[in-house]
C-alpha cells in the first residue's frame, strides 16, 4: 500500500488544465501558467503532471489570488522525471492538475517571510495577493540569476529584502549563506517566521531563530523535496 507524500500524490484527483505560457526566469528556471479554475489562498500549492502515468509533483503557486491565470515557479532537476518534461511544454499543451491546497497560509500579521532558490514562490503569491506590506523578504541562492522575481520584490519590499548570494557577488545582494546572515543578526522581532525551501535550509534556519529566542509556534515551515 501506498504510504505518506507518495500514497498520497498517486491518489489525488486530477483535472486537465491547458498551458497559457511558459516563460523562462534563469538558465534552469521556468514560470509555468495555466487558467485558474478554483479559489485559493496564497501560500498554498497545486499537484502538476504531464502524463497521468507520471505521480504529480507539489508546486507552490506563485500567482496572486486575484489572477485569473495560476502560475508555478519550477527548476529543472536534470535527474528528475517530471521537470525535464515541464520544462519542454508549450502554450496549448495539456497538463493535470489539482485543485490548489496546504496550510502553509499567508496573513496581515508582520512576518519574516525566508526562502531558499524557489522557495520564493508561495511569497510571491502573497505578495500579490496584497499581503507583505510591512514584512521582511529573506531570499537565498547560490547564483544571482536565480533571485526569481528580483524586480517585482526590490520595487515592493525596499530596504526589507534581503538577499544572500553564496557564489557569487553584486551591489546590494549581501555575499554569503542565508543562514549566516541571520545567524549574524542581533535581535529577531516578535513576528510570525515562514520558512520555505530545501529541508536543510529549514532545519537550519529553524536553529537559528530558536537559539535567537523565537517561539517554536511562531515558525510556519514548507519543505520543497
Ligand atoms: C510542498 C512542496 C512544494 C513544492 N513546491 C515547489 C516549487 O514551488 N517549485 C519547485 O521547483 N519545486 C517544488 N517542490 C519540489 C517538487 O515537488 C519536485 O520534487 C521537484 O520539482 C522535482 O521533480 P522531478 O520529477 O523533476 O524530480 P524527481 O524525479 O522527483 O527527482 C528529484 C530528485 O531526487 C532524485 N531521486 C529521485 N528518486 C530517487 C531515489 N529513489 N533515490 C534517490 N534519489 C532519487 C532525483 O535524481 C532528483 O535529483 C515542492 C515540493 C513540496 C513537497
Amino acid at each position: 500500500m501506498d504510504t505518506g507524500l507518495k500514497g498520497f500524490l498517486r491518489n489525488i484527483t486530477l483535472a486537465s488544465a491547458w498551458v497559457s505560457s511558459i516563460k523562462s526566469v534563469a538558465a534552469d528556471a521556468f514560470v509555468l501558467s495555466f487558467e485558474r479554475t478554483h479559489p485559493f489562498h496564497p501560500g498554498q500549492v497545486v499537484a502538476v503532471t504531464t502524463d497521468r502515468n507520471i505521480p504529480p509533483r507539489l508546486y507552490s503557486v506563485c500567482s496572486g489570488a486575484d489572477e485569473g491565470e495560476i502560475s508555478i515557479l519550477f527548476n529543472i532537476k536534470p535527474d528528475g522525471l517530471l521537470t525535464p518534461k515541464l520544462a519542454r511544454l508549450l502554450p496549448g499543451d495539456q497538463l493535470f492538475v489539482s485543485a490548489p491546497f496546504g496550510a502553509f497560509l499567508g496573513d496581515n500579521k508582520p512576518a519574516w517571510w525566508i526562502a531558499a532558490g524557489t522557495g520564493i514562490a508561495p511569497y510571491r503569491a502573497m505578495m500579490r495577493s496584497g499581503l507583505g506590506a510591512q514584512n521582511w523578504l529573506i531570499h537565498g541562492s547560490r547564483r544571482l540569476a536565480n533571485f526569481y522575481f528580483d524586480d517585482e520584490m526590490v520595487s515592493f519590499f525596499g530596504d526589507r529584502y534581503v538577499r544572500c548570494c553564496s557564489q557569487e557577488k553584486a551591489d546590494g545582494v549581501v555575499h554569503g549563506r542565508l543562514t549566516a546572515w541571520l545567524a549574524g543578526q542581533t535581535r529577531f522581532p516578535p513576528v510570525q517566521y515562514y520558512l520555505c525551501g530545501s529541508a536543510e535550509m529549514v532545519v537550519e534556519v529553524r536553529d537559528i531563530l530558536i537559539r535567537g529566542g523565537v517561539n517554536l509556534n511562531s515558525i510556519m515551515s514548507e519543505i520543497y523535496f
